[in-house]
Parts: C-alpha cells; structure tokens; sequence
C-alpha cells in the first residue's frame, strides 16, 4: 500500500496529503496536552470523539450557512477537509468568565459576561498564544480589516449555533476557541472555520451540576475525560455506533 505523505503532526491532530488536491485529511490523535503541552497523556478514545463530534459541529454549521473546511468523515479517526490557509489567530468566544479572563481581569469564575466576548490571540506555541489586539492585527498584517469584520461575524454565528445546541442537551457554551483558513478561488479568497470543534477547544458546563464535561477536566485533574466527552457525544445522539444526525440532539430532563 502506498505511505501516504504528512503535512503537519500538532500535538491532537495529524495532518496528511488527501486524495484530491486542494484536500487533507486530518487524523484525530489520542494525545492530549495542556499548559503549552507541559502537561501531556495518551486518552484511548479521545481523538474518536472528538472526530465525531467535530464532524457534527461543522455540518450543522454548513446547515445554517456557516462556511468550514470540513468536507466529510473519513473513519473512526479520520476526516476529509478542503485545504486552506491557517490565519495564524486563535479566536477565543466568551459568555462566562473562565480560563484566563478569571486570572487577566479579577472576574470570578462562572461570571456570565454582559454579551460574548471575542479575544484574539496569536497562535505560536513558544510565545504560549499571546493575546493580541486588531491593532497587531492590522499592523504584523495577519488579516486585513475586511478580514476581521468577516471573522468576527462568523465567530459570533459559531457562538449563537453552538450556543443554542448545547443549551438544548443541558450545557452551557462557557467559551471556544475556533481558527479561520482563508480558500483561494482564482483571485478571490474566503474564509472558512477550520481545524476542529471539540471539548478539546470548549468549555461546556452542565446547566443543572455545573459538572465539567471538556478539557478543564484533564488540565485540572477533575476524572475521566473519555467520560466528559462521552456524555456530551451521548447528549447530542452522536455516540460511534451511532453515525452523527445534526440537527437532532438528544433532549435530556
Ligand atoms: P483560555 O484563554 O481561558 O485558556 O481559553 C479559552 C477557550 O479557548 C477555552 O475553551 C480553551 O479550551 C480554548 N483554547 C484556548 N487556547 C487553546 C488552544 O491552544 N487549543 C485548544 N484546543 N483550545 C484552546
């Protein structure tokens, strides 16, 4: 069997050359890493989950008219998106404080902010993902100001989706992190979601406990994280033996 040629190894997904040009596919490792990857462990069945869960946000976004790069699953593990380049921003969405807006500004965790908050931060793991403002922005020139209009629409789309499907199963959207790839088309350029949408870049709450159910549960040692993201992948009705159906979510008492 031919190898097939790597692109990119990130520290929960490997990148690989697809079929088609202009399509990659990207593989859903185990491995989970917090604190710029001081913290690490192998988690059998993460990258599953996040795979399918992934898939089931993208194509709901599709549905609503949300543009991503994801074209479909592959596998248990593997998924065919549309190739695109990565702007080098993580953009944070926030309706609770949590994370590092509880230590940045004094808010007490579990505050519910005024409205969404968007936070950009520039994506390189050495400097450890500062926060940055459009000004950077503008001036390093990542994205253009047409760009950061476009971009703030979508993140604030992703919000209100997510939002609403998870309210929906009893979770609470605290904050998400997304990242945007820019898709040429001849001389044009859009831009799309891209990478993934897990509990890996989440924090989801349950409404009624307040029980953790995304990676907080690993970077603070709160049990099973297989266990988290399984019953949010239950919650939604897209469990592994049971192929994801967006836009039919389990409703829970
Ligand atoms: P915070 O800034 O509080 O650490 O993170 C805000 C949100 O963005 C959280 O949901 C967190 O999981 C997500 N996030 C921030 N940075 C990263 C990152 O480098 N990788 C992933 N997967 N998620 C991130």
């Amino acid at each position: 069997m031919a190898r097939r040629k790597k692109i990119y190894e990130g520290k929960a997904k490997t990148l690989y050359e697809g079929p088609e040009p202009g399509t990659i596919v990207q593989y859903f490792k185990d491995d989970a890493t917090a604190f710029n990857a001081e913290k690490h462990a192998v988690i059998e069945g993460k990258g599953v989950l996040n795979n399918i869960l992934s898939e089931f946000f993208m194509l709901g976004l599709g549905q609503i008219g949300v543009p991503t790069h994801f074209l479909k699953r592959l596998n248990m593990r593997e998924q065919l998106v549309r190739s695109c380049e990565i702007i080098p921003l993580e953009i944070i969405v926030r309706n609770y404080a949590a994370g590092t807006i509880c230590k940045r500004l004094g808010i007490d965790e579990g505050t519910q902010l005024p409205r969404p908050v968007v936070e950009y931060c520039y994506k390189d793991d050495a400097l450890g993902d500062p926060l940055v403002t459009e000004e950077h922005i503008a001036a390093f020139g990542w994205a253009s100001q047409q760009d950061m209009d476009d971009i703030l629409s979508l993140a604030l789309r992703v919000n209100d989706f997510m939002s609403g499907v998870m309210l929906a199963v009893g979770i609470r959207l605290v904050d998400f992190k997304i990242e945007i790839g820019r898709i040429y088309d001849g001389d044009f350029q859009r831009l799309v979601v891209a990478d993934e949408i897990s509990p890996d870049s989440c924090r989801l709450w349950d409404i009624k406990t307040g029980q953790k159910l995304d990676k907080d549960v690993f970077r603070r040692d709160l049990g099973s994280l297989t266990d988290a993201y399984t019953e949010v992948a239950r919650r939604l009705g897209v469990m592994p033996n049971n192929p994801p159906a967006p836009g039919k979510p389990t409703l829970v008492n």
